[in-house]
């Protein structure tokens, strides 16, 4: 057996041959494999020396690359330790399409195929059970009775019909592997007048860090499907080993392409000839990938000459899952409870080439609750972290490890699509789970970072418990003045807001503040709403209102090519009759919601746009007073911290005990008022005292203040001038408050994701203030900053004379209502 050895070669070349990963950490091997630099070179230096032309000619360079893919061809055999006498090799796109080859035969053959396959399997294996006559999904124990005599399929069913058994040699879920001796057994068990049993057997996780030996005397399989990019990195190709004595089922097979024919002919009397020379001839429909079959042969040498054998990588990979496993298990949190729950099996020292490099687990907190996934993922892009999470296509793995019902699995499928939910969370039971996976150039820092990342946000520690900073403790007494500092719109969904000027008064609307998010940039692949989490350069798109134009002007304050425009006009009228001619009706979906919305036809406006963010998108309208799709609801809600029953399980210092609105969540349901294109709700407030203290907290930290504007509020309150502040996120405790004159009523408070990262200055990203927010700020899984709330109409707007509800900078703001507290000193 190999011994455990860390390659620290790796540390030395990895910045040169990984530019790409600078400051991040890189743990989804069983994702892809990164591409190293030497063979990018490498690949260049040939593709721009040699001349390979198409290889169904005659020529020259046909010639070059014909002889070229025989040379790959037989280098891959050797890499696979495949007889070519035992095996041929057929160049398939990626491992599924090897799989869709093999159903594609057997679905052919007269009777048709029976399927069986382990529950560990890929996606891309179980759809095979579409084609077949029957299919049945076997964990180790139906496996075994299998293999002890019991055949999973009736008499009646099987007739005369061969079974395809499919498995996986190691979990791309968990690692786990499956013994290669079951295709073994399963055609030893075979009476001679039993129907054919045929296995294949899956290696695209198992190639990628283990050395595959077909020549081992118990390989048994029919065919094995791989993917080379998971090996290499580059290039993108698939391979299908078949084993000569299972060619014939490829004999049946019934459509041909163009390299896989010698004579069609066509008219009256359609005939053809299959080449018959090798199974992978009759096989490879069309043009061979013939440059990514050239790329195949260099990664073969590249990756040898940087990782040594398959072997090496072998022993270095589980070096490192082995460090990964135990500190992840040793997790704890202040209590003693632990931080992980591992899928993945315990590597012992002696079954540790049991197991690939593949470590699945979920969090829990302190008190056993589970972390949603859309939590984990948030901080772990923050932090540039890459792992995978989710269903890791792999459904009867998950199914099995999270012990998720077909009901449920269909549940969260439906909740899956809404946004802004927690939807990896139902019940308390996690919908999916968190991978990571190591590969030849993963070093020990990847390993030690993770940890640190899992420290640093997961890891309990109950010296922070509210007891020694809880700022709302203090403030009973004589509520201090306040008013309102800053009002802004943001006239186009996720570009930059625009200031209202002190003096001027700002209209208030059912649906939010005058101008705000009427309009949004559409794609036009997609016809996806964008935003800036995605692309925050958006940011840099600066509108303007210019009411004695009447247009709405957008500047754009990035770079531009020379002659290209630097702001565009758009007429603020929004007369119906322009309608027909200039817009065109097209549905979009912001965050998550269908919606009904007027696309500019005009290329002079979408074209600024494009061009502006290097993003093919077309501007759209949603105006107010829509109906259907061409209208949306508020979604905010109250947030149960700022209700009773969880106060006294917050796991972070920030949230006070508050007893809850009797009403909250019951009445806004009933009557969620409407909205433009804001993300929940028609506007959003902050209070400098809160912006003002987690600034400390995050200098306290090591990092640089945030400006008030990442947060994209449209109200921003401040204490007035010699007055003592009110003390950091009271304003979780206000129902609601006047402005001026009028009452407006808070709706919840506001989740927050990484987009308050982003320099609304600069449109670049950073890691403050979300990094800090989801230490102080986080509850349940979702981290919060700043309310919601929407302007309380009573009977006297309702007259049509009467003056039309407006907010100005410096208006006084008075929180008319707050959530009865009795704090306890803790
Ligand atoms: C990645 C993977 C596949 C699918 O590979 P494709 O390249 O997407 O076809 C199948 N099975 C396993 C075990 C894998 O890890």
């Amino acid at each position: 057996m190999a011994r455990l050895r860390y390659n620290s070669a790796v540390e030395a070349f990895r910045d040169q041959e990984y530019p790409m990963l600078q400051d991040s950490v890189y743990l989804d091997h069983a994702g892809t494999t990164l591409c190293s630099k030497s063979l990018m070179d490498s690949f260049a230096q040939e593709m721009t020396s040699v001349l390979y032309g198409n290889p169904h000619s005659g020529s020259l360079p046909s010639q070059q690359s014909t002889s070229k893919i025989d040379e790959v061809r037989i280098r891959l055999l050797k890499f696979f330790k495949a007889d070519p006498e035992q095996y041929d090799l057929v160049f398939v796109a990626n491992a599924t399409a090897g799989v869709k080859l093999v159903v594609e035969g057997m679905r052919s053959l007269p009777e048709g195929f029976v399927f069986a396959h382990h529950q560990a399997c890929h996606t891309s294996v179980v759809g095979a059970r579409e084609e077949a006559h029957q299919s049945v999904c076997l964990d180790n124990t139906g496996v075994q009775s299998w293999l002890d005599g019991d055949n999973p399929f009736k008499p009646m069913t099987l007739g005369d019909r061969a079974t395809l058994f499919a498995y996986t040699a190691q979990s791309h879920m968990d690692g786990r592997r499956y013994p290669l001796s079951w295709a073994k057994k399963l055609k030893n068990s075979q009476t001679q007048s039993s129907p054919r049993i045929l296995t294949l057997l899956d290696v695209a996780s198992l190639s990628a860090t283990s050395q595959l030996d077909l020549s081992h005397p118990d390989f048994a399989a029919d065919f094995v499907v791989l993917s080379l990019y998971k090996i290499f990195g580059f290039p993108d190709l698939g391979v299908l080993l078949v084993r000569r004595s299972a060619e014939s089922i490829f004999n049946h097979r019934k459509y041909f392409g163009g390299g896989t024919v010698d004579v069609v002919v066509c008219g009256d009397e359609p005939w053809h000839a299959l080449k018959s020379l090798s199974l992978h001839e009759r096989l490879e429909d069309g043009t061979l990938p013939f440059h990514n079959i050239v790329a195949a042969g260099i990664a073969i040498s590249t990756h040898q000459q940087l990782f040594g054998s398959m072997d090496q990588i072998s022993s270095h990979t589980a070096y490192l899952s082995r460090e990964l496993f135990h500190g992840l298990y040793s997790l704890q949190h202040a209590n003693g409870n632990p931080v992980c729950h591992i899928y993945s099996d315990m590597p012992d020292d002696t079954a540790l080439f049991d197991t690939g490099p593949v470590i699945s687990f979920n969090i829990q907190d302190s008190r056993g609750l589970w972390i949603g996934l859309a939590e984990f993922e948030k901080l772990a892009i923050l932090k540039k972290m890459h792992l995978r999470t989710g269903g890791v296509c792999s459904p009867g793995g998950i199914a099995s490890a999270l012990d998720l019902q077909p009901w449920e699995m269909k549940r969260n499928l439906s909740a899956g699509i809404r946004c802004g939910e927690d939807s990896n969370r139902f019940a308390n039971k996690p919908t999916g789970i968190i991978r990571a996976s190591l590969g030849a150039m993963s070093t020990k820092s990847d390993v030690s970072q993770l940890l640190a990342f899992m420290k640093e946000f997961f890891v309990e520690d109950l010296s922070t418990t509210p007891s020694q900073t809880n700022p709302t403790v203090k403030i009973l007494g004589a509520p201090s003045k306040l008013r309102v500092k800053t009002i802004t719109v943001y006239p186009i969904k996720s570009c930059s807001g625009y200031v209202i000027p002190p003096g001027v008064r700002w209209e208030v609307r059912p649906e939010g503040l005058a101008w705000d998010r009427e309009w949004c940039l559409v794609h036009r692949g997609s016809g996806l709403a964008l935003s800036q989490k995605r692309y925050p350069q958006m940011a840099l798109l600066q509108p303007l209102l210019l009411f004695d134009e009447d247009v709405l002007r957008v500047k754009y304050r990035g770079s531009v090519l020379r002659g290209q425009p630097t702001y565009v006009d758009i007429p603020l009228s929004n007369d119906p009759s322009l309608f027909d001619t200039n817009f065109r009706q097209t549905s979009s979906r912001v965050c998550g919601e269908n919606i009904s919305a007027q696309a500019y036809l005009s290329e002079q406006i979408n074209d600024f746009f494009t061009d502006s963010l290097g993003i093919p998108c077309v501007l759209a309208r949603f105006p107010a007073g829509g109906r259907g799709a061409g209208s949306r609801l508020s979604k905010a809600r109250m947030q149960k911290h700022q209700q009773t029953e969880s106060a006294q399980s917050c796991q972070h210092p920030s949230f006070p005990d508050v007893p809850s609105p009797p009403d909250s969540d019951s009445e806004q349901q009933s009557q969620p008022g409407k909205i433009l294109l804001s993300n929940e709700s028609p506007i959003l407030m902050i209070c400098t005292p809160s912006v003002e203290s987690l600034n400390q907290s995050i200098i306290k930290s090591g990092g640089s203040a945030v400006e008030e504007a990442v947060f994209r509020a449209n109200i921003v309150i401040e204490t007035s001038p010699g007055q003592q502040s009110r003390p950091a996120y009271s304003e979780d405790m206000w129902r609601t408050v006047s402005i001026g004159d009028y009452i407006f009523k808070l709706l919840g408070a506001c989740q927050r994701c990484h987009m308050v990262c982003v320099d609304q200055n600069t449109g670049e990203r950073r890691q403050e203030p979300f990094s800090t927010l989801a230490k102080t700020r986080r509850l349940n899984g979702k981290v919060y900053f700043g309310t919601h709330m929407r302007h309380e109409p009573t009977e006297q707007y309702d007259e049509l004379d009467a003056p039309r509800p407006t907010v100005q900078v410096g208006d006084v703001v008075a929180v008319e209502e707050e959530v009865p507290v009795t704090y306890r000193e803790r």
